[in-house]
């Protein structure tokens, strides 16, 4: 039976939008109202008055019946290539009503993703889609659920080699703690946000907006972050950071001396030293390999900082938002003098950062002191050469998520023989149809690139814990032999028309939204099927 329900003008709801309808109202207890319906999709357990949502608005009171306020979001297998794109299916009332069959795509060209799916909360219930397709010929399950995550993570690359804070240091959001800068990678700064202590090891307030700034940042929104000791920095997924109300453009070539080995030749014959400024190494063309390898004749520049191996050097600065990563704004201040019995007047010198953005041209007088002079064509078109080498600067966010737990109950009886399934590799994991990278050892921690999943993925509930899509795909007989709730498998036709198996008869409305990357088709993904 199709059961239409009152939804227009709910918070959240799109016009002519049909939500799944996942309960009747129903009192818990005599002192609860008749109207009112108790949401149980997590431990806040709401009871929501009628034409309201609950506290994470993802659930609604429509007319009586407790609906989950976004709609499931189906994807549709591209006519072109084997990439997931989203397909606008059953937006309205009367489309789904009228929808022939024929008209639709094929079953197997769908793929049901955990995006406003509903969840197995408290645990014991099968997840809420558990679909068949077939793959190649193979009879293949797909098991569907939205996560509340308590232990999950976001880990951020920023391309900067600006400075953002020492190793370590708190991160902030609104005043509150909400991570710390981790191990620097090449040519990127990197953030560990969100994460168990903050979102319940501190206090309500902290965990509160923790839990918002994870939510904004996996749905691809900008989030301003203070770095105590350091900067301030504004990150979005896929878009260049804004460090301190300066928007990064490239990230560098590389270290110093990879920039003076990667440039080497081009500039032997018009420069007589070259002198790459970085934070982490800066590199002395003369000195270095490159230079020696090339016959260059030493130049008898003192470099301050600690000399590492020849050519090379550490800690010439601090480390800040000026030249290479480093603290300087006047490039002569890291060089301690010349040797006069090496150096000699007419030297040329050309001092340059990582990125190209800084370079200086000198000469050295009768007095061995270097003199600005502007610089010659041919210099400056491989100080252009450097910028073009370096890649855009971008915020790159990885949901990082222990799936290991109790929502495991929903794809099994015996949860354990999923997790050593997944490290079998007999089962594809997917968050809202992205591939996802499954950590060795023990439990099943996820990561994957936010980017990659459809928009609005993520939502919280309010204990505080993140909600996120996932998706387990794996062969039907693999599926049955790990105790999977068999009897709840329905067809992708049945899962469209009717939405999750807790609901009590209304269509599942689907929302469009575009998918950043082209992701692998999840079903029959090597190596399942291969
Ligand atoms: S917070 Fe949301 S999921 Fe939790 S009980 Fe309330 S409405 Fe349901």
């Amino acid at each position: 039976m199709t059961e239409h329900t009152k939804t227009d003008g709910l918070p959240g709801i799109e016009p002519g939008a049909i939500p799944q309808v996942l309960e009747r109202a129903r009192p818990r207890n005599e002192r609860m109202a008749s109207d009112k319906i108790e949401c149980n999709a997590c431990p806040i357990l709401c009871q929501i008055a009628p034409g309201r949502v609950g506290a994470c608005d993802r659930y609604a009171n429509a007319d009586g019946a407790l609906v989950r306020v976004d709609p499931a979001l189906f994807l549709r297998r591209s006519d072109h290539a084997a990439a997931a794109a989203p397909v606008a299916f059953l937006p309205r009332a009367a489309d789904a009503a009228s929808a022939p069959a024929a008209t639709r795509a094929a079953a197997d060209e769908f793929f049901v993703t955990g995006v406003g799916s509903s969840t197995t909360y408290p645990d014991y219930k099968p997840a809420p889609f558990i679909v068949a397709s077939k793959a190649g010929g193979v009879d293949m399950i797909t098991v569907v659920t939205e996560g509340i995550f308590s232990y999950c993570s976001f880990k951020v690359k920023i391309d900067t080699d600006r400075f953002l804070g020492p190793e370590q240091a708190n991160v902030r959001c609104k005043g509150e703690v909400v991570g710390h800068v981790t191990t620097a990678e090449y040519g990127s700064q990197m953030l560990s946000l969100g994460g168990v202590h903050h979102l319940t090891g501190g206090s309500k307030k902290e965990g509160r907006v923790t839990c918002e700034m994870m939510e904004t940042l996996g749905n691809k929104a900008a989030v301003e972050l203070t770095i105590d000791g350091g900067s301030q920095v504004i990150v979005r997924s896929g878009c260049a950071p804004i460090v301190n109300g300066v928007e990064e453009a490239r990230m560098r070539v590389g270290c110093g001396s990879a920039t003076v080995g990667i440039f080497a030749k081009q500039f032997y014959g018009l420069a007589d030293e070259v002198v790459v400024v970085d934070d982490h190494i800066t590199g002395v063309l003369t000195q270095h390999q490159a230079g020696r390898c090339l016959d260059m004749r030493l130049s008898g520049v003192k470099i301050r900082g600690r000399r590492s191996t020849p050519g090379r050097y550490f800690q010439v600065a601090n480390p800040g938002t000026g030249w290479g990563g480093t603290d300087i704004v006047d490039p002569l201040s890291i060089l301690e003098g010349w040797d006069p019995a090496t150096a000699w007047p007419g030297l040329r010198l050309l001092m340059v950062s990582t990125t190209g953005e800084h370079a200086e041209w000198y000469v050295l007088d009768d007095a061995l002191a270097p003199q600005r002079a502007p610089l010659p064509a041919a210099v400056a078109r491989i100080v252009e050469r450097i910028g073009e080498n370096c890649e855009p600067s971008l915020c790159s966010v990885l949901f990082v998520g222990g799936a290991g737990g109790s929502l495991r109950a929903g794809v099994t009886e015996n949860p354990v023989l999923l997790t050593r399934a997944i490290k079998q590799a007999l089962v594809n994991v997917t968050c809202g149809g992205a591939p996802a990278y499954v950590w060795p050892g023990g439990g099943i921690t996820i990561m994957v690139d936010v980017a990659r999943m459809p928009d609005r993925s993520f939502g919280t509930v309010p204990t505080p814990a993140l909600v996120a899509p996932i998706e387990f795909t794996l062969r039907a007989d693999d599926y049955r032999a790990l105790g999977g709730h068999m009897e709840y498998v329905r067809t992708i036709d049945d899962a469209l028309a009717h939405g999750p198996w807790h609901h009590d008869g209304a269509p599942t409305a689907r929302r469009s939204e575009t998918i950043a990357a082209a992701n692998p088709w999840p079903i029959g993904r090597a190596p399942l099927l291969g």
